[in-house]
């Protein structure tokens, strides 16, 4: 089987395509070459997860899938959420919205900066649309730790563990991450479904 995997972030490529069974392929929208900024314009991480899909499916006539992902703060009434990748404004990169977080939390102290990844997929496969989702309970930390991953890894710390998203390796935040458990239950609908279709 083989999706296209609707996004450009290739960190988000790398990691779902590890997390993948080597009958299940992906091609993202560079490998199409396609650089369209599809538009996620809906106010709920579902509805842009299928706004981006659909674009996908439109275009290209193919099996494919969407993420949408928002980091929720508790101390900031949930936000940024669904807003989360223009957080600190349009065009903005990684580390301002990271800045600007840690500005507004500047006065929280650790325990009460709790938070939670929040991720949707929407996949559509043969033509019908189903919804996969997965969390992670955490804490927003007081200032940035560690070089790996994306976004907001520098400043979140996963419950349970004494190392930020950005101080694990891709393989130990695919076990536990939002995606990660988005994804992996993609992939066991996918091997259930197998032998219906
Ligand atoms: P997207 O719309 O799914 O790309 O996610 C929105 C924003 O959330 C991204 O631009 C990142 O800032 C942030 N984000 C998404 N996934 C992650 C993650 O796994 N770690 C840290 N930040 C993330």
């Amino acid at each position: 089987m083989t999706f296209v995997f609707a996004t450009h972030n290739l960190h988000k490529v790398s990691e779902v395509q590890a997390m993948l069974p080597a009958d299940i392929q992906i091609r993202s929208l560079t490998d199409l070459g396609c650089d369209v900024d599809i538009p996620e314009t809906a106010d709920t991480l579902q509805g842009n997860a299928l706004q981006k899909a659909q674009f996908v499916h439109e275009r290209y006539q193919c099996d494919c899938f969407a993420d949408d992902t928002g980091l929720e703060i508790d101390a900031l009434g949930g936000r940024p959420g669904v807003y989360s990748a223009r957080y600190a404004g349009e065009g903005c990169s990684f580390d301002d919205n990271v800045r600007k977080v840690l500005k507004e939390l500047e006065n929280v102290p650790l325990e009460q900066r709790t938070a939670r990844f929040r991720t949707v997929v929407a996949l559509i496969w043969q033509g019908k649309t189903y919804y996969f989702e997965g969390k992670v309970e955490g804490l927003m930390t007081l200032e940035r730790h560690g070089a790996e991953g994306f976004g907001y890894d520098p400043i979140f710390l996963p419950d349970g563990y004494d190392q930020t998203f950005a101080e694990m390796d891709a393989a130990e935040k695919n076990r536990i991450s939002h995606r990660g458990r988005a994804v992996r239950a993609l992939v066991s609908f996918l091997e259930s479904s197998k032998g219906e279709s």
